[in-house]
């Protein structure tokens, strides 16, 4: 029989495991997890801590139990892999004080990411959280339930953001205007906390369009989140506990920070193993997610992908990425070589009030190293017909190159509700398909009074474009 083991349980572990198991059942799955959560949707916890989810239990989707008795998959938690020899093909994990030899035929590493630790004093105060497992999520929704009973500071007229209570709490802060810090912003200040956030450089959500990012800004202000451009935070002082945020040019009063400024793959022991990074720091995969040692596979936040508009290595830890290649490895394993496919860096955020999508590439640099001549444009357009009820407006940036055409990336944003994430499903079409910005703007895209204009913004922003290039 042969053995396929899988190094870390959550998205990409249990997709390989779960596929490789019911394409070939006689394949033995081992998987090893360091925690005792699997098959867990971090993506969930900012709504967690927010309040709108009741338990943790509801971000898992499929329990240990049922991985171990229905999916028949050997799965340990409780277990880190802290060698993998690949010669012998074993890996080693400690548990309980012990240590487990474990041989493998096939072996997926899907140890995911860590977050960065930013250069700043203080970060070790109590008081300051990160935000990238359950137990952060735990500790966090702990925090704001104190927060909440105690009442210490209350600011009765706290405005919108202040959903769920009369009195609000606060001030906390956020370092980092990624979407992590972005969703937090509304989960704290849903619960009453004056919120200051700190971005380092001149907009949140940099990787959205500039106009996307300005619409969320100012979304964030009518939400009385404060938001500090272009502030290097260098401290969080205090004594034990963090009780201001310090940049070269303010100090502000906070009784707790919640730091988000990214994610670095978790890589250590692949590279311990002689397992190749590739240039953005992730494990270097072929299209199979197959390392540089044979039989050895990488998918998820630990490994880079190439992008579909520039070819290039890139590091995009996002889930659905997470799952497809993981997936792809489990059916590799049970004897289909299956390609993951290609990433456009496509990424949803909700911010109170707004709705925002990416995909592609957008930045303009980006785009002329790998030989396009960008060109972008923004358009803003009612999102249902004028004559129906409701409704607002969506902002479409399009970014194509100029002598093709071809679209390069987009940049959607609208009130939550009124479709920029949805919409942007057509521009990742586009972009992963190569397809001309002409040919975009006849796309057959579905229209009725309550979704859309007979013109969908999609389809008029790809007219503009094309009709400036
Ligand atoms: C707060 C938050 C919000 C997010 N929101 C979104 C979102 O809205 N949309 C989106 O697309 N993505 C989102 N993400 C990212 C998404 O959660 C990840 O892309 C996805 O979880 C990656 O899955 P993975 O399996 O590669 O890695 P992980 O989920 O990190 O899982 C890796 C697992 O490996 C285990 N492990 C590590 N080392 C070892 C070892 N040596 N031995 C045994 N086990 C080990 C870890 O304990 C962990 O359980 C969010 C992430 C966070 C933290």
């Amino acid at each position: 029989m042969s053995t396929f083991v899988v190094v870390g349980g959550d998205a990409a572990g249990m997709s390989a495991a779960s596929k490789a198991k019911r394409d070939d059942p006689d394949l033995e799955v081992v998987v090893f997890e360091k925690g005792e959560w699997v098959s867990y949707g971090a993506c969930g916890l900012p709504y967690y801590v927010k309040g709108e989810i009741q338990s943790l239990e509801e971000l898992v989707s499929v329990t240990p139990e049922q991985f171990r008795e229905e999916r028949d998959i050997d799965l340990r938690t409780g277990h880190e892999v802290v060698d993998i020899d690949t010669d012998d093909r074993t890996v080693t994990a400690r548990h309980d004080g012990g240590e487990v030899v474990q041989s493998y035929d096939h072996l997926l590493v899907a140890t995911g990411a860590r977050a960065v630790t930013p250069p700043i004093d203080g970060l070790d105060r109590s008081g300051v959280f990160t935000l990238g497992s359950m137990s952060d999520g735990k500790q966090l929704r702990e925090y704001v339930a104190r927060a909440r009973e105690s009442g210490d500071l209350q600011q009765p007229d706290r405005g919108p953001a202040c959903q769920f209570l009369e009195n609000c709490t606060g001030p906390v802060g956020i370092v980092g205007g990624g979407y992590i810090g972005v969703e937090m912003a509304e989960a704290l200040a849903a619960n009453g906390f004056e919120v200051h956030l700190f971005q380092r450089g001149d907009r949140v959500l940099k990787q959205f369009s500039e106009a996307t990012s300005e619409a969320v800004l100012d979304h964030l202000d009518e939400q009385d989140v404060r938001v500090y451009l272009g502030a290097d935070v260098e401290a969080l002082a205090g004594d034990d506990a963090v009780a201001a945020v310090e940049t070269a040019d303010e100090r502000v009063p906070v009784e707790m920070v919640l730091v988000g400024t990214g994610v670095r793959p978790r890589t250590d022991l692949a590279a311990a193993a002689g397992i190749e990074l590739g240039e953005t720091g992730a494990i270097a995969t072929d299209a199979y997610r197959e390392t540089n040692a044979p039989d050895v596979y990488a998918a998820g936040d630990c490994a880079e992908a190439t992008h579909v508009v520039t070819g290039d290595p890139v590091y995009v830890p996002l889930a659905l990425t997470a799952n497809r290649h993981g997936r792809a490895v489990g059916q590799t394993v049970a004897g289909t070589p299956t390609e993951g496919g290609g990433v456009a860096g496509t990424a949803a955020v909700k911010a109170f009030e707004v709705e925002a999508a990416r995909t592609g590439c957008l930045d303009h640099d980006e785009a002329r190293a790998a030989g396009f001549d960008p060109l972008t444009e923004t358009i803003e357009a009612k999102s249902r017909a004028g004559y129906y009820p409701e409704g607002g407006t969506v902002r479409v940036t399009l970014t194509v190159d100029r002598p093709t055409g071809r679209v390069l990336g987009g940049s959607l944003v609208s009130e939550y509700g009124e479709g920029a994430v949805h919409r942007s499903h057509a521009l990742v079409g586009a972009v992963t398909e190569g397809v001309a910005v002409d040919e975009l703007s006849n796309y057959d895209l579905a229209y009725a009074p309550p979704f859309n204009t007979t013109w969908d913004p999609v389809l008029t922003a790809a007219k503009v474009v094309d009709g400036t290039r």
